[in-house]
């Protein structure tokens, strides 16, 4: 049988089944059940009994007889089956809520049957709930040979359709002894080096090993095969648009910059800023369009780099914008940039969803005429009828907010198309950079500016919260801010401010006015009112924010001590940290304090250790995508790039690793591919290919 075949070919399949498989698992061809992987095996050579079940035994391969079959009404066309079944050892009970009527028929005693299944126990007696179910006699004689057995994940549909792992074992065992075993893909010295087994021979493996040994000799070589392929997907597109993008080259640092430089930089530059300039100076110059990603934890000043570079764009006659994820991001990055600009004759604007439309109108004719030099915005920017004159260069600032289709826009805004700069601190692990951001070139901003304490971090539970707010009074008084921040729990946004709204009533009990002043943000304030509020923390008129998660990335208050992260345990480690870098902006030590309730779960537990024991960004996304698995960081999802089958970006560093540098050096050496005709035509048929294309 060829890898092509339609599936329902294959002996044991047939059109219904096909159907079945081509609709829950989009399997249409043999090559694409081979490529199905089983996400276990069961090792017959220790088949279980049932005295030896444990509640950790998860799925199980039992031998023995049924009896006492019984079914019972539960409703209206409803019932429930259940059936004894015994190994000599002990009994469990099979039940089935669907499908009773095939199983009634089939089920014969004095037979003997091997059943598969997770055992539980349920009102002190095992039970197993939808088992498969085969006579032992068909089972044995065919898997004699199989020393292992493999577990499919099946659907619900699957199994109505008789299509259940066991089944769906029978099918690969059939396959895998007759299919026409596919073509080498790797280079044959990657395989000498690594000493990987044929493809052809993994793909068998990996359903009926022989061994465990060959069972991780075929892993190996097929996650290796996955992540080699991601990252040339990756660079390839790197290597191609290096080759063919035409960039506007900036060649000269101008009176802008320089006369930023002399007069008006606040502080000077850490070396970290200095060498991200420069990587930065670099890639406008080339004649290629940049595309690189700054990385730099919160605080470590990238607001900085961004406006440099933007100032260098300007000395090159050419307009640039910067879009932040929020309007208040976007608003405090306007206020930032007239002030630190004053004085030197640059137009910048502040275009967000909020400004009335005649003003919006007026703004968008002098950004496109080229009279404003700098827009600030949020998506807005985005929108199609914003015009530029010349633009020359954007930035994107904390960018896991922005879809890869927004960011496909904006490329389409001048020709040659802008330069872009991505700025994250969301810290991201390193294998994961490795993969998805192998097509952006990347900067990190490893340096903290100089006079920075490491922000102490506490866990306290209600009990102590009196305490808590006596420390918050004492810092108040010596002249500090303080953030207190409530997670969004409802889908209902009033309900939320309820909750908000309780905690401020609270707040205000233990501060009294008029001594203490407090402002409440959160998403529901118009836009105006959350400057307002925002721009009254800013310059010290109130002493406590009260927040919703909007304050969660980017907001700048230097004088801020202290942040209060109330129900602690219902945010994720990302945007415990992104709170947490609110504060320790300014000299004073700085605080960050996690209240929650009494007994927390293992993971919440996890995580608020994580977060008492380091401040370390990247640890902190290490331990995120430990904790989380990679499906769930946030963007990666919607990203629909990221989609692994076989290997993990938590486990197998050394993998992502060894490919990233396997397929460097090969496109170093041979960048159009010419010499690998193999990986060529697989670039050619790239799905990738075409989705990164648009967006670089
Ligand atoms: P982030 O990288 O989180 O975006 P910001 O750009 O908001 O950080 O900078 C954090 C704070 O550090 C700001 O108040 C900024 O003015 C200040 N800062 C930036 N660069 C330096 C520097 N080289 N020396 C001292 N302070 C700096
Ligand atoms: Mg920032």
């Amino acid at each position: 049988m060829q890898l092509t075949d339609d599936i329902a070919y294959l002996k044991g399949v047939g059109p219904s089944r096909a159907k079945v498989l081509a609709d829950e698992l989009g399997i249409l061809t043999a090559g694409d059940l081979l490529h199905y992987f089983p996400f276990r095996h069961i090792d017959r050579s220790n088949a279980a009994t049932v005295a030896s079940l444990t509640e950790e035994s998860g799925i199980v391969v039992l031998t023995g007889t049924v009896s006492n079959m019984q079914t019972v009404s539960t409703g209206p066309r409803r019932e429930r089956l259940t059936v004894d079944f015994s190994d000599g050892t002990g009994s469990l009970q099979l039940v089935w809520f669907a499908g009773t009527k095939w199983v009634r028929e089939k089920l014969k005693p004095n037979i003997r049957y091997t059943i598969i299944g997770t055992p539980s126990v349920f009102n002190g007696q095992w039970q197993m709930t939808h088992p498969e179910v085969e006579a032992e006699q068909s089972a044995a004689g065919r898997q004699q040979s199989a020393p292992f057995l493999p577990v499919y994940n099946t659907t619900d549909k699957m199994k109505q359709h008789g299509l259940g792992t066991r089944a769906l074992s029978r099918l690969t065992e059939t396959l895998v002894g007759c299919i026409v075993p596919p073509e080498e893909t790797l280079p044959p010295e990657v395989i000498g080096k690594y000493r990987l087994i044929p493809l052809g021979d993994a793909l068998k493996a990996i359903h009926y090993p022989d061994s465990t040994a060959a069972l991780d000799a075929a892993r190996t070589r097929l996650k290796f095969e996955e992540l080699f392929f991601l990252q040339l997907d990756h660079q390839y597109a790197r290597t191609d648009r290096q080759s063919h993008s035409v960039g506007r080259i900036f060649p000269s640092v101008g009176d802008h910059f320089n006369r930023f430089y002399a007069e008006k930089i606040p502080f000077p530059l850490t070396n970290a800023q200095k060498r991200v300039i420069r990587e930065i100076r670099e890639d406008l110059r080339s004649g290629r369009q940049m595309n690189r990603l700054v990385q730099g934890d919160v605080g470590s000043g990238k607001t900085l780099v961004a406006l440099m570079c933007m100032l260098l764009a300007i000395d090159n006659g050419c307009q640039t914008c910067l879009m932040a994820p929020t309007e208040i991001l976007a608003t405090q990055h306007y206020h930032t940039f007239l002030h630190m600009l004053s004085g030197l004759g640059i137009g910048v604007e502040l275009l967000i969803g909020s400004v009335p439309a005649a003003e919006k109108r007026k703004m968008k004719a002098r950004i496109a005429s080229g009279e404003t030099q700098i827009v600030i915005g949020t998506h807005a920017l985005i929108e199609d009828d914003v015009q530029f004159r010349e633009l020359g260069l954007v930035v994107i600032d904390e960018q896991h907010r922005f879809g890869v289709e927004q960011r496909s826009k904006l490329w389409a805004k001048a020709t040659p198309p802008p330069h872009v700069l991505v700025m994250t601190a969301t810290p991201i692990p390193r294998t994961l950079a490795m993969t998805l951001y192998g097509d952006l070139d990347c900067s990190v901003i490893d340096e903290l500016p100089p006079g920075r304490h490491p922000v102490r971090t506490f866990h306290r539970t209600e009990p102590r919260r009196p305490l808590v707010f006596s420390f918050l009074k004492q810092q108040i008084d010596a002249g500090r801010q303080v953030y207190i921040v409530y997670p969004l729990i409802h889908d209902n946004p009033k309900l939320d401010l309820k909750d908000l709204e309780d905690g401020l009533e609270m707040v205000q009990s233990y501060f009294p006015r008029p001594q203490y002043q407090v402002s409440m943000m959160h998403g529901q304030l118009s836009p105006e009112e959350k400057a307002f509020e925002m721009q009254r923390f800013k310059q010290g008129k109130t002493h406590i924010m009260v927040a919703t998660t909007v304050i969660e990335v980017g907001v700048d208050v230097p004088n801020a001590t202290v942040m209060v992260i109330e129900n602690a345990e219902r945010f994720g480690l990302s945007q415990l940290h992104q709170l947490r870098g609110r504060v320790g902006r300014g000299a004073d030590q700085s605080y960050c304090i996690l209240m929650t309730k009494d007994n927390l779960a293992g993971s919440s537990r996890e995580r608020i250790q994580t977060m008492c024991a380091t401040t370390d960004g990247f640890q902190i996304a290490e331990a995120d995508l430990r904790l989380r698995g990679p499906g769930d960081i946030q963007g990666l999802q919607q990203s629909g790039i990221l989609e692994l089958q076989i290997a993990s970006i938590v486990d197998d560093e050394p993998l992502v690793r060894a490919t990233r540098d396997e397929v460097h050096d090969i496109l170093a050496d041979d960048p159009n591919l010419t010499r690998h005709p193999t990986l060529y035509n697989y670039m050619q048929h790239s799905k990738h290919k075409q989705l990164w294309s648009k967006i670089s």
